[in-house]
């Protein structure tokens, strides 16, 4: 039986297991998806204490400061089951017993729901715009979203793409500042702007993209690439299988101590309804080491 199982090998697991780790607990940290979220960090500019840094080497850095420290254990694999107790099935059959559960399961990127964006997902439709520009060398491609995702995807794909269109829905971006500057100075991207998309087309790949308002006289983008970005849902359906509670939002709903509202079940991250739903490094770092310091007080018999 671990002091607590973390499942989530993002930002917000791996700092909830450095400092599970420094209280001394008994700690797992569980998942099958290498680094989250940040994985897919081109540059990150807003981690305190480094200027500038890719997101994977940011990952790697959290995981080997984790894994430190001789009571953390990393478990490869993907949790199928989670019951009171707490008991977790993994996928291969295998069960891992703790104390207690902190939920870090972060958010599965939103996918539209047009014609198209299944049958070419892979085939020029992708959902990692920093990911996947590279694979797009001086060919042209649209970027969907308004907020930070869609708008630092336009601005890393226009360092290799030929053009990029970035397609919002509104007039107005939601991204930082810092990122809407870096899109207005690249020449090779175009607004189009108070439109939605409505259907992926191609044959084999991607050959355009059909839009809801004409752009220069046309109702399609012709682009080699689809990159959609409009946003994330949190993964929640762990922690449903327990029955915590969920936000108006769809997060779980946490109080100022990262719990949720089953007894000795913690939740940290993009997951989570904390830090008024900002899903950044700095928050979720923040909401993992709570989590584990009410863990700490949790086990102590605390609440
Ligand atoms: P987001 O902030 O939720 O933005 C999603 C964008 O997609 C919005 O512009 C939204 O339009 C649009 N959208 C949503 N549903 C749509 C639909 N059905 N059709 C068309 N457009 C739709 O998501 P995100 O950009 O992935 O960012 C998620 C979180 O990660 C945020 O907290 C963000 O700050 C953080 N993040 C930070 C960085 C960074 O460098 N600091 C980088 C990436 C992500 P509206 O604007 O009209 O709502």
């Amino acid at each position: 039986m671990k002091d607590v199982a973390i499942i989530g090998l993002g930002c917000a697991g791996y700092t909830a297991a450095i400092y599970s780790a420094r209280y001394k607990l008994d700690t797992v940290i569980i998942g099958d998806v290498e680094g989250g979220m940040g994985m897919s960090a081109a540059e990150v500019g807003n981690w305190p204490g480094e200027i500038e840094i890719k997101g994977p080497d940011l990952m790697q850095k959290y995981k080997d400061h984790a894994l430190s420290f001789d009571n953390v254990e990393l478990v490869s694999g993907r949790v199928e089951k989670v019951e009171e107790g707490f008991k977790l099935t993994m996928q291969n059959g295998d069960v891992i017993e703790a104390k207690t559960v902190v939920f870090a399961t972060g958010s599965n990127k939103r996918h539209l729901g047009i014609p198209g964006e299944e049958e070419f997902s892979g085939k020029g439709v992708t959902y990692c715009a920093t990911c996947d520009a590279f694979f797009y060398r001086d060919k042209t491609v649209a970027v969907l979203g308004g907020g930070d995702s869609a708008v630092e995807g336009a601005a890393i794909a226009a360092q290799v793409a030929k053009k990029v269109y970035l397609v919002h829905r509104r007039d107005e971006f939601r991204a930082e500042p810092f990122w809407i500057d870096k899109v207005n100075e690249k020449d090779n991207i175009e607004f189009v702007l108070n439109t939605n998309a409505v259907e992926v087309l191609g044959e084999q790949k991607v050959t355009g993209l059909k839009i809801d308002t004409p752009h220069n006289g046309s109702d399609t983008l012709e682009v080699d690439g689809v990159f959609i970005e409009v946003g994330s849902i949190p993964a929640v359906d762990l922690p449903q299988q327990l029955g915590c509670e969920l936000d108006d939002r769809g997060h779980l709903r946490v109080d100022e101590g990262m719990r949720t509202s089953v007894n000795g079940a913690f939740a940290a991250g993009d997951v989570s309804s904390g830090s008024n739903h900002f899903a950044q490094f700095a928050t979720a770092a923040g909401e993992g080491s709570i989590a584990a310091n009410s863990v700490f007080s949790y086990i102590q018999g605390g609440n």
